[in-house]
C-alpha cells in the first residue's frame, strides 16, 4: 500500500477524542469549542504534511498541494468533521483524514500531480446544532446568503450568525466562500455506509452509484366513525382498514423495484378509542429512490392505487406531496477511476446508492462527484457504537490514493 494505515488509524482516534461527552460518544456541533480544537488538530496533521492550509468564512478548512500546472483546476477530497448529538468517530471524520492521508503520502512521495489536490473538512453537515445541515458545502457553492445565517437557531435560541461571531467569524462576508466551479476539476468524498449492503456483500469498499431523492407523501383519509360492537362489516366506511390496503400496497410497490425503499414512519387515528371504528387517518409515506422520473411514477401509482381502494371502501381520500429532492448521480468518469482502483486491490465493484444526504448531494450542483462508502460494522451510525475496521479504512485511503492518480491524468490540460 501507498498510504499509511498506521498514521491514518491513530488520527481516527486521536479525532476521536474530541468532544468526548459524558455517555461515551461524540458530540462535535458546529461552532463550538470542540469544533475548534478539531479543526486545530487537523491544522497540525495538513501542516506536518507539508500542505497550503486555508480557512474560508463560513470555517471550511482546507488544506493544498499546488500542481505542476498553474492554470489546471482542483481535484478536491472532503467530508465533514461535525457529529450529530452523541454519534461516533468515523462519520464525517473518517472521509476527512482519509483525505489528508491521500495528500500526505502524495506530497511523501514526491508524486508530481498536473492538478491542484486539496482537502476540505466543511463546517456543519449534520445540522444537529442548528436543524438546517450542509452550511458550509452549501456556502462553498454560493447557495447560502448572510440571511440564512439569522434564520436558524439553536436549542437555545443562538442563530448560526450569532454563533459564528463567538468563534470569531464574520457572518456578513459568507458569499466570499463561494468557490469559482472553473477551478474545479472534481469533488471525490468517502464516507462509511450507514448501511448493511457491504457487509453483506463482505467487500471493504463500495462504488456510490448516486444519492438518492426522495419524496414525503402525506396521505388524509375520511371515514365515519361507528360502534365496533353494532355496526355490522358491511356497513363500514373504516378509513383505518383503507390506510392498511394502502400501506401494503405501498410495499408491494417498493420491493416490485431494484432498489427503491419505500416506509410509512407515522400514522395519526382519530378517534384513537378501543371501541369505536375510527373516522379519520392521516400516514406519511417517505420513498426513495436514484431515479427521479420513476419516483415521480410511483408517486402517481400510489394516487391511482389510493383512489381506488379508496372508493371501494366509501372513503374520501387526499395525497400531498410535503416534501422532495432530485436525485443525484456521481460522474461516470469519476466512477471508471474509482472501479479500476477497486480492482487493482483484486477487490469486487459493489455498486450501491446512498439513501442519506452528504456534502456530496450539494458540490454535485456545480462540478462533477465521485463517492465510495466504507464497510460499517452492523450497519450502525449516529451513535457511539459507530465502527468500520483499520484495514477498510486503509483500502478506502488507497483507492482515493489511486482513484486521484488516474483522475489527474484525465484532467492533464
Ligand atoms: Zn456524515
Amino acid at each position: 500500500m501507498e498510504i499509511n494505515s498506521t498514521r491514518l488509524w491513530s488520527r481516527i482516534n486521536e479525532l476521536g477524542q474530541i468532544g468526548k461527552d459524558q455517555q461515551g460518544g461524540l458530540t462535535r456541533l458546529a461552532f463550538t469549542e470542540q469544533e475548534h480544537q478539531a479543526k486545530q488538530l487537523l491544522t497540525t496533521y495538513m501542516e506536518g504534511a507539508g500542505l497550503e492550509v486555508r480557512e474560508d468564512q463560513i470555517g471550511n478548512l482546507f488544506g493544498k498541494i499546488k500542481g505542476t500546472d498553474p492554470n489546471a483546476r482542483t481535484i478536491l477530497i472532503g467530508s465533514h468533521i461535525d457529529t450529530v448529538f452523541n454519534g461516533g468517530i468515523f462519520d464525517g471524520a473518517a472521509g476527512v483524514l482519509i483525505g489528508i492521508e491521500v495528500l500526505q503520502s502524495i506530497k511523501q512521495q514526491k508524486l508530481k500531480l498536473t492538478n491542484d489536490i486539496e482537502v476540505v473538512a466543511f463546517t456543519d453537515e449534520e445540522g444537529a446544532r442548528f436543524s438546517s445541515g450542509m452550511i458550509g458545502s452549501q456556502a462553498f457553492i454560493g447557495a447560502l446568503d448572510v440571511n440564512d445565517l439569522y434564520a436558524y437557531t439553536d436549542q437555545f435560541g443562538i442563530s448560526i450568525a450569532e454563533a459564528m461571531k463567538q468563534q470569531g467569524y464574520l457572518p456578513e462576508h459568507v458569499s466570499r466562500a463561494k468557490v469559482d466551479p472553473e477551478k474545479l476539476a472534481c469533488y471525490l468524498e468517502v464516507h462509511i455506509e450507514q448501511g448493511k449492503i457491504l457487509e453483506s456483500k463482505q467487500v471493504p469498499v463500495g462504488l456510490v452509484t448516486g444519492i438518492v431523492g426522495l419524496r414525503w407523501l402525506k396521505i388524509k383519509l375520511h371515514g365515519e366513525a361507528g360502534h365496533a360492537g353494532t355496526t355490522p362489516m358491511h356497513l363500514r366506511k373504516d378509513p383505518l382498514a383503507c390506510a392498511a390496503e394502502m400501506i401494503q400496497a405501498v410495499e408491494t410497490l417498493a420491493k416490485a423495484e431494484q432498489a427503491t425503499v419505500a416506509t410509512v414512519g407515522q400514522i395519526k387515528v382519530k378517534p384513537g378509542g378501543i371501541n369505536v371504528i375510527p373516522s379519520e387517518v392521516e400516514f406519511t409515506i417517505d420513498l426513495r429512490d436514484l431515479s427521479d422520473p420513476l419516483l415521480d411514477k410511483l408517486v402517481d401509482r400510489i394516487r391511482q392505487d389510493l383512489k381506488r381502494v379508496a372508493t371501494k371502501r366509501g372513503i374520501t381520500a387526499d395525497c400531498t406531496v410535503i416534501e422532495q429532492s432530485q436525485g443525484v448521480k456521481t460522474s461516470e468518469t469519476i466512477n471508471h477511476a474509482i472501479a479500476s482502483a477497486i480492482a487493482k486491490q483484486n477487490l469486487e465493484t459493489v455498486e450501491l446508492p446512498s439513501g442519506a444526504g452528504h456534502d456530496a448531494m450539494v458540490v454535485a450542483q456545480i462540478t462533477d462527484v465521485g463517492m465510495i462508502f466504507l464497510r460499517t460494522k452492523n450497519g450502525i451510525s449516529h451513535t457511539p457504537e459507530e465502527w468500520a475496521d483499520k484495514d477498510d479504512l486503509a483500502m478506502g485511503a488507497q483507492v482515493i490514493f489511486d482513484t486521484v492518480k488516474y483522475l489527474d491524468l484525465q484532467n492533464n490540460g
